[in-house]
């Protein structure tokens, strides 16, 4: 362990599990194989974001380095994985499974120490739910097949062959890299494909811990290639790379923009999915007490840093001061601290320009006139001067095209909105480019399945939030992106469809 990681980390240090490799100075890729650095030798620094200690470095994948890992994808694919009997795939991947579900509190540490997650959530929830996403498509290739069409021409059979895309390029952010490894390699494999995965250069460690799991899995060298990189050299290079036949992209509306038409070149097959400004409607016939209690995770779970965060919280007329007043108990009480801290609720925020990308939108939300109901900037102060903290925040009487209002802050900042009618929430809910998940509370059956059936996004939840499970379908509508994460969905992302036209006469 580097003298600064266990210096600054304190009390909060990591456990020996996970001490060796935290504390490596270089954490290798994996390419073809083999655990690597960066053929240039150049490296990213890795910053703890709970005290800012230092967690040593990661390659920097040049476009040549792209260039070994899309060919020993491509290798593995034509020589080995296409060609595979599907329940032997089915037993190797259920191989990587195992060591996903023997190593997962470590991977939900390395998780929180690299990104800030708070330890109460990432063993529980990260770690398990890796677990499941691993084991639900390690099932999945006995279960992959085509259709046989009911034409209508005679002297004419036709099927269809579900095959793979081929080589898949997968770029992932920063705030949940543990889940989204598992969720973006094992469906691709599962049906045939081999990949070449990037995570974020914000939050590599987890991904390249994987790496390791992965070549102890033993599975064709060049099947899972993980390459760590910065999007405008390593990303940028995987998107456009004539080699990969499948870009699957998750993070932001522009960087997804980006990668598109880096696609489009070589036509490649593309799923993308991007930001949000997710609504959550409470009615005045809500559980109230249910609904402020999740309505606060919505907003301020993994510091506002999640994808379907609800930060837009629309509360009707009768029930707005009590919903406010509760919201902002739990606000202020809420318990913000460094992310190995077993009772940390409120982590930090991934690094310095996330921080003043969220401040920015605090001050702008104040000179538009917002109210300020609690929080505000960083907290510079105390234990928690190190790292990069901030308290929740709520805006109170907020227009709804006030900047705070419309984009994505991607941070622990909800605007709560007063709303009369169910017509009214609805529209002003639709009311953004974005579709990715939205939320609504009633006790009114009628009223939930209709207010559902007209939220213009992928997900709703009704009377609950945030619920995730590999076998339900998950990405968005409109400016959100395309395509889907999960389900039976996922498969038709990662598959070709060919029909096969038989004469029978
Ligand atoms: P980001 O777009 O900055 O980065 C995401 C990934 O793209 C990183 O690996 C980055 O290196 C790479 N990248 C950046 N520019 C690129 C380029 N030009 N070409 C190729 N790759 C490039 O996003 P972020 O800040 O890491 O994550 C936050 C965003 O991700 C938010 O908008 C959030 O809503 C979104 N997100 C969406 C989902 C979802 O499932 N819809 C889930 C999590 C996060």
């Amino acid at each position: 362990m580097s003298t600064e990681l266990s210096s600054k980390a304190g009390s909060h240090g990591p456990s020996s599990a996970v001490s060796g490799f935290v504390g490596a100075d270089t954490h290798p890729m994996l390419i073809d194989g083999k655990l690597t650095v960066s053929s240039s030798g150049e490296q990213l620094s890795v910053t703890n974001p709970s005290d800012g200690s230092d967690l040593g470095h990661i390659p920097l994948a040049t476009g040549a380095d792209v260039d070994s890992a899309v060919a020993a994808a491509r290798a593995a694919y034509d020589s080995r994985w296409r060609q595979m009997m599907p329940a032997q795939r089915e037993q190797l991947l259920r191989r990587v499974t195992d060591l996903i579900e023997r190593d997962s509190d470590q991977l939900a540490e390395i998780e929180s120490i690299d990104n800030g997650k708070p330890i109460g959530h990432t063993k529980p929830i990260d770690g398990p739910v890796a677990t499941r996403l691993a084991a639900n498509f390690a099932g999945w290739p006995t279960k992959i097949s085509g259709d046989t069409p009911a034409v209508s021409i005679p002297g004419h059979f036709v099927y269809t062959l579900r095959q793979p895309v081929g080589v898949v390029g997968a770029i992932i952010p920063w705030n949940y890299p543990l889940v989204h490894t598992a969720q973006k390699i094992m469906p691709a494999l599962a049906c045939g494909n081999t990949i070449v995965l990037k995570p974020s250069e914000k939050a590599s460690l987890v991904s390249l811990r994987m790496a390791e799991l992965f070549a102890e899995a033993d599975l064709p060298p060049g099947t899972v290639n993980i390459i760590s990189g910065d999007g405008p050299t390593t990303g940028s290079s995987l998107s456009r790379h004539p080699g990969v036949d499948k870009v699957a992209f998750t993070g932001s509306v522009a960087s997804g923009q980006a990668v598109m038409r880096a696609a489009a070149d070589t036509t490649k097959r593309l799923s993308l999915e991007l930001g949000n400004k997710g609504a959550n409607i409470i009615f005045s016939d809500a559980d109230l007490e249910a609904a402020v209690n999740r309505s606060f995770v919505a907003a301020f779970g993994n510091t506002g840093q999640s994808c379907v965060a609800g930060s837009r919280l629309f509360v009707q007329s009768d029930v707005y001061s009590l919903v406010v007043d509760q919201l902002t108990k739990l606000a202020t009480e809420a318990r913000i601290g460094h992310a190995l801290d077993p009772a940390t609720t409120i982590g930090p925020i991934i690094d310095q320009v996330q921080l003043d990308r969220i401040t920015g939108f605090i001050d702008a939300a104040v000179a538009e006139g917002a109210n300020m109901q609690c929080g505000g900037g960083r907290i510079t102060n105390g234990d928690l001067a190190s790292g990069f903290f901030m308290p929740p925040t709520i805006f109170t009487d907020v227009d709804d095209s006030a900047t705070v209002a419309c984009e994505e802050i991607f941070g622990p900042v909800v605007t709560v909105h007063r709303f009369d009618t169910e017509e009214e929430v609805i529209a002003r809910a639709n009311h953004t480019p974005y579709g990715l998940a939205s939320a609504v509370w009633t006790q009114s059956v009628g009223r939930a399945h209709r207010v559902a059936a007209q939220l213009e996004t992928g997900v709703v939840w009704v009377n609950t939030f945030d619920m995730f499970d590999p076998t339900v379908p998950f990405g968005g509508m409109k400016g959100s992106g395309f395509g889907r994460d999960n389900g039976r969905e996922v498969i038709d992302m990662y598959t070709e469809s060919k029909a096969v036209w038989v004469g029978t006469k």
